[in-house]
């Protein structure tokens, strides 16, 4: 029979044989290893754990090599993956393991302890097992080479995964992806690197033939982790390399060490490897392309990168949980040129912007931005009625306002969550951001509708200052004088030391933040 996508994905990978698949710290695992050890792990969570067909297997631990055996093993088993946020507190773990129905669960030292009380079957790596828990390599136990991966009958139709949102907006949903909506991934992300490389003015063949070495700054629990980082490795034959956690400086150290390629992760990462004050002190030659996106990525990102990394590769991508990822993405030339776009929809995405009624708007025009594509998920996992709303007709609304001009281009004008409706004039957060991050004192930057009685909202900005550096509020709002309109010049500025809070997925938890400053 005809393997699915995931297994294809995975048997393929087996003929990059012996070159290095997975890196964290001082180990490796070769695309043989990893392929041996997926499985055969597979072939446990079905005797063992009678996993079968459907069934949830939920993984909740760092970016270690053992989520990615985990993650492989499960799809090979033709369970469903379950990536569980490993940010997650006690309380939303157990939501999540609920929610999905999971059968069984993976999971580091760090967050057995939480998970045990779900009293679902329990493997664990890196540290103690609860009681009752199983250690992953018992699990394992011996891994020999001609293993075979379990016998299982999936079509491209059949769900693959269920990641969660991000949770920027309201509670995270499932989203149920299928084989086929990963399936593609490697090729849409693929291409996006390949254009902005050769739109950079690189030599597409020797683009080509570059072995990628990633460095993924992002967790594998979220969309862009698994299928712009993971599963293009996988099809590539490239090298990834994971982190403990996040870390400007270790970034550095990693990319001078290995050799990194590529940088995949949220806008966030890039900006802060370039603020950190050992930039210039580590070869970072081997560098030649930077992936971001997830999160609105502020014009002075790329002036910035063309400065501190010239001759690089730099592209912003759109994308969703819903959208397996990478949808919309702009590189080289073209992003040089339209650094506030995130370009063109990738080859396999249709894409439309409408009015509240649904009725398709002429270019210029600001409405909903909707997608329809392979890419584009099922639906959510056990919420009907939020399926019903966000897929309608073959169509995703995306909950983002957007805009395209008469060159096909996208751009996100703002979250439809997040606009500031002022005294009946829209103002677009992300607008007023990307003006404040030019201000060479910006940081980090936020802006918020406050409450007023007569407007309904007035502008808000919250800045957290560049280390060093000080700025008044009305030096700030004498910067944006000429440079936005009026009325969107925030009336309230709120300086703050320290980060602001993001999620992993590098946006600002702005309810968060509002919850924080106005205690709304
Ligand atoms: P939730 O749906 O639970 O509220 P979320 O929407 O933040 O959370 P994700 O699926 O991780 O969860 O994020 C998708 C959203 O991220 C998009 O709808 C868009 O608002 C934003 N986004 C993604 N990429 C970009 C980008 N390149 N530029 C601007 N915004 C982006
Ligand atoms: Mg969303």
């Amino acid at each position: 029979h005809a393997p699915a996508h995931f297994r294809a994905l995975l048997e393929m990978s087996r003929f990059h044989g012996d070159k290095v698949f997975l890196v964290y710290e001082d180990e490796h695992l070769t695309f043989e290893d990893h392929f041996r050890r997926a499985a055969t792990l597979a072939g446990r969570l079905v005797e063992e754990y009678g996993v079968r067909k459907g069934d949830r297997v939920a993984v909740a631990m760092r970016n270690y090599p053992e989520w990615v055996v985990s993650f492989s093993a499960a799809l090979a088993a033709g369970a469903i993956a379950v990536p569980l946020n490993a940010w997650w507190t006690e309380a939303e773990l157990a939501y999540g393991v609920r929610d999905s129905g999971a059968k069984v669960l993976i999971a580091d030292g760090e967050r057995a302890e939480r998970l045990a009380s779900t009293g679902v079957p329990l493997i664990v790596t890196r540290g103690e097992a609860p009681e009752g828990a199983r250690r992953f390599e018992d699990v394992l136990g011996e891994v020999v080479a001609d293993v075979k991966l379990p016998d299982v009958e999936l079509s491209p139709e059949d769900p693959a995964t269920i990641f969660y949102t991000s949770g920027t907006t309201g509670s995270p949903k499932g989203a149920l992806g299928s084989h086929r909506n990963l399936g593609q991934s490697p090729m849409t992300v693929s291409y996006g690197f390949m254009r902005a490389a050769t739109m950079s003015g690189k030599d597409p063949a020797a683009a080509a033939s570059v072995r990628r070495v990633t460095l993924l700054t992002v967790p594998l629990f979220h969309v862009t982790g698994c299928f712009s980082g993971l599963t293009t490795t996988m099809f590539s034959g490239g090298g990834l390399v994971l982190m403990y956690k996040w870390d400007p400086e270790q970034a550095l150290r990693l990319i001078e060490r290995e050799k990194i390629s590529t940088m995949i992760g949220v806008p966030t990462n890039a900006w802060q490897l370039m603020s950190h004050p050992d930039f210039g002190k580590y070869d970072l030659s081997s560098l030649t392309a930077l992936g971001y996106g997830g999160a609105p990525a502020p014009p002075k990102l790329l002036e910035r990168i063309t400065e501190n990394l010239p001759n690089r590769a730099p592209s912003n991508g759109y994308g969703m949980t819903e959208t397996t990822a990478l949808a919309i993405g702009n590189g080289g030339a073209d992003y040089q040129a339209k650094p506030d776009s995130i370009g063109l929809p990738s080859a396999v995405v249709d894409l439309r912007v409408v009015d509240p009624m649904g009725h398709e708007l002429p270019p210029g025009e600001v409405g909903e931005l909707c997608l329809r594509g392979p890419n584009v998920i099922m639906g959510y996992w056990n919420k009907p009625e939020a399926t019903a709303q966000t897929f309608v007709g073959g169509w995703l609304h995306t909950g983002d306002l957007a805009k395209i001009d008469d060159e096909g281009f996208v751009y996100i004008v703002d979250r439809a969550k997040d606009m500031v409706i002022r005294g009946g004039e829209n103002v677009y957060c992300a607008e007023v951001e990307a003006a404040l991050f030019e201000h060479p004192a910006v940081d980090d930057a936020a802006v918020i509708g406050v409450p007023h009685e007569e407007l309904g909202e007035e502008v808000g900005a919250v800045i957290r200052p560049a280390p060093g550096a000080s700025i008044t509020a009305e030096e700030l709002r004498s910067f944006l004088t000429g440079r936005i309109a009026k009325f969107k010049i925030p009336v309230h500025v709120w300086l703050r030391e320290g980060e602001l809070p993001r999620n992993p997925g590098g946006k600002i938890l702005k309810t968060h933040l509002r919850r924080e400053i106005l205690g709304t």
